[in-house]
Parts: structure tokens; sequence; C-alpha cells
């Protein structure tokens, strides 16, 4: 299940503004599932707002967004 944040940035690539998208975290989910290994998913919701938090350009998948 995935889900994306979007906003309006300037893509240095594209050189025009542009739509940036960032993989959003399912917070719910992961605190049912904190709840469910007693805290211990905790680690893994930490680990997975890390990775996942980078925005990139919709258009051409740049990460050189503002
Ligand atoms: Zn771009």
């Amino acid at each position: 299940m995935a889900t994306y944040e979007e906003k309006s940035s300037y893509c240095k690539d594209c050189d025009k503004k542009v739509l940036k998208k960032r993989k959003g975290t399912n917070h719910l989910l992961h605190l049912i599932l904190s709840f469910l290994t007693a805290g211990i998913w905790i680690i893994v919701w930490i680990l997975t707002a890390i990775k996942f938090g980078g925005w990139y350009c919709s258009i051409c998948g740049s990460k050189k967004v503002s």
C-alpha cells in the first residue's frame, strides 16, 4: 500500500516548475504493527521513514528538486 505526497517545486534538470513527489509513510499501519509487536516494529518504522523520505521530480525522477 503506497501513498504519495505532492508539492510544487523547481526541478534543476527539467529547468522549470514541476510537481515533486515522495512516498508517504502509512503511519496508522505502523502504529498498529507497533502495538502488535510490543514496540519492536518501531525500529522498522524509523528505517522506513528514513529510506523513503526523499523528494523527486514527478516529470524526470531527478532528486535535484528544491
Ligand atoms: Zn525534473
